[in-house]
């Protein structure tokens, strides 16, 4: 349970945000087509990290995956460029992060959520180090598990046994399905993290990603083998729905690569004190330090209709912490 985790989070003054966590306005009543429209599509038109996986799901695919009849076998030398070349991506994005944010300290504490400098060393982490335990975690195990998931789908492709479509038939598919992503994967999210927070899961599984509560770009991808297994079975909505293996490089990326950028712990990436980049979530920066609330994120509103919603203010910390006193008196903590 993250009863003992959360106390000791609980008493540090460890955030600083001051605007709250507004939700996408496409489930709002009555509905504002005008910002629906604004919302779906400002991630793949301006300068995103969306973009830039749909930049390097196209060159992956222009480069590797035009001869569909490699992958038709299990063999090792279409199977281990696919596994190197996930690991490099993972190691220069998350890498990249890491060295500019907490390394170089390229925008010293502008934008950070979090006052402290450095993530920790102490021994509830492997190697008594939390950035060796989430580089460990990330790639023994987080970049393994996406390559076995891609690697099964390239397999699977090749011998006719998943739906797809060309992107010169159906543009308009491919489009809609680019759209819809996001409202997918945050509803899987929701709910395969609400099983997370299930006591006997949270306690042989969760946790681990839990131990991080002062997070950085490594952390994001820091889990148990099975929680990866768990937190990436979205992807399976490709082996079943017509899909594009474009679609399917960026549905992989987004949830391999995107907590890296959602965990980094600074709201934007500057340069020279302009912004660049949005980064991180604070949507799920506040679940890392109240643990028991915004168990998926703002491009669906299911902690809102389930009442775990937490906007950063002072009256929903407070609604937070009666919350979670109700639920530690009825349960035995670990
Ligand atoms: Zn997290
Ligand atoms: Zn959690």
């Amino acid at each position: 349970m993250a009863g003992t985790d959360a106390k000791k989070s609980d008493d540090r003054d460890t955030w600083n945000h001051t605007t709250p966590v507004t939700f996408s306005p496409l489930f709002d009543w009555p509905p504002s087509p005008k910002d629906i429209l604004l919302t779906l599509t400002k991630r793949w038109v301006t300068l995103t990290r969306n973009v830039l996986f749909l930049l390097m799901a196209w060159l992956v695919y222009r480069v590797s995956l035009q001869d569909l009849t490699t992958f038709q076998s299990l063999s090792a030398n279409w199977i281990l460029p696919v596994f190197l070349r996930n690991f490099l991506f993972m190691t220069l994005i998350a890498g990249g992060l890491h060295l500019y944010l907490f390394t170089l300290r390229a925008q010293g504490k502008k934008l950070k959520y979090d006052h402290r400098d450095d993530l920790e060393k102490s021994g509830k982490f492997s190697f008594r180090n939390q950035v060796w335990d989430n580089v460990f975690w990330s790639l023994a195990s987080g970049a393994t598990t996406w390559s076995l998931y891609e690697t099964f789908y390239l397999w699977a492709l090749a011998n006719r046994m998943v739906p797809s479509f060309a992107i010169t038939d159906h543009p308009f598919i491919f489009v809609a399905w680019l759209l819809i992503l996001p409202v997918l994967t945050s509803s899987h999210f929701y709910l395969v993290h609400r099983l997370l927070h299930w006591p006997p899961l949270y306690k042989r599984v969760h946790r681990l990603h839990h131990r991080n509560i002062h997070i950085g770009p490594w952390s994001g991808m820091s889990m148990h083998p099975v929680e990866h297994v768990i937190y990436l079975s979205s992807v399976l909505v490709h082996f079943v729905l017509p899909s594009h293996p474009v679609l399917m490089l960026v549905h992989l990326y987004s949830r391999s690569l995107g907590p890296a950028f959602s965990h980094s712990g600074f709201e934007k990436l500057l340069v020279k004190d302009t912004a660049i980049f949005d980064s991180a979530d604070f949507h799920h920066q506040l679940h890392h330090r109240f643990f028991e609330c915004n168990y998926g994120t703002v491009d669906a509103p299911w902690d809102r209709w389930f009442g775990s919603y937490h906007d950063g203010s002072d009256e929903a910390t407070r609604r937070v912490r009666e919350q979670r006193k109700r639920m530690y008196r009825s349960k035995p903590a670990d």
